[in-house]
């Protein structure tokens, strides 16, 4: 089975999806960054609800006090290493953001009109072989849509390209289990307090077919080409990387 994950780490670059599939793990910094990411997805779950409450900002400050306190428990083996004070810090980074958060909710009633079915579902397609959890499904209507929580930057307009890839990864796994289409998802940025909806689109739907035939590919051994664009100062294969490719992979 490939893994939406493994699509997400291809756009990222195609060598990276060869060596997590040799075994070679892509090392997260714990850094404060991080942290705030895991606490700001926490927090998006929450959203559905503060957009309906009388007093949104103290709703928002005690659901964060909350996950203050959870948080450990939720992410066991990603905090472990963390300290008290990085957590603390991380919350408190966090806290200037609530009243935006708050402003920006009511932005998006058709998204918070829906009723939250599932928080991350492990959804499989047996007929493309492809296996993922979307953060949730929704029912707007008569059917079960999937989310995305997206905690970095938000653009101007829209969404990220990778962001709509995913999302088109995972309608397909939504289609195959529910079986109607689906035409539209969801990318929330949790951040902002700001939810997209995403038309998903044919061609999309076709690269996300192609990349994971490429992905069967790299994962039956084949060693793709360096993208000129690949984001090697920040990726810590840098040093293993540098493996001349085949002529096939030229090709790939
Ligand atoms: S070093 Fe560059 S080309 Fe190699 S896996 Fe990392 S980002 Fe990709």
């Amino acid at each position: 089975m490939i893994k939406v994950s493994d699509i997400t780490t291809y756009l990222k670059c195609p060598r990276m999806c060869y060596f997590t599939n040799k075994g070679h793990d892509i090392i997260i910094e714990f850094s404060s960054g991080y942290i705030e990411r895991i606490i700001f997805k926490e927090l998006a779950l929450t959203y559905d609800s503060a957009v309906w409450a009388n007093e949104k900002l103290s709703f928002l400050k005690t659901e964060l006090e909350r996950i203050s306190n959870e948080v450990r428990v939720i992410y066991p083996a990603e905090l472990q290493s963390v300290s008290d004070e990085t957590l603390n810090k991380s919350i408190a980074e966090i806290s200037p953001f609530l009243e935006r958060i708050c402003t920006n909710l009511s932005t998006n009633s058709e998204f918070y009109m829906g009723e939250f079915i599932e928080d991350e579902p492990i959804l499989r397609s047996i007929k493309f072989e492809i296996t993922g959890s979307p953060d949730r499904l929704v029912k707007i209507g008569e059917n079960l849509i999937p989310s995305i929580i997206k905690t970095g930057k938000m653009p101007e307009n829209g969404v990220w390209q990778t962001d709509r890839l995913q999302l088109t990864a995972y309608s397909i796994l939504v289609e195959e289990k529910y079986g109607y289409i689906i035409e539209k998802g969801f990318v929330e940025y949790a951040r902002w307090g700001i939810v997209r909806p995403v038309v998903i689109k044919r061609n999309e739907r076709r690269k996300v077919l192609q990349i994971k035939e490429r992905i069967k590919k790299i994962h039956a051994g084949f060693m793709p080409e360096k993208p000129d664009d690949a984001p090697c100062q920040y990726c810590r294969f840098s040093g293993i990387c540098d493996v001349k490719s085949t002529l096939a992979s030229k090709f790939f």
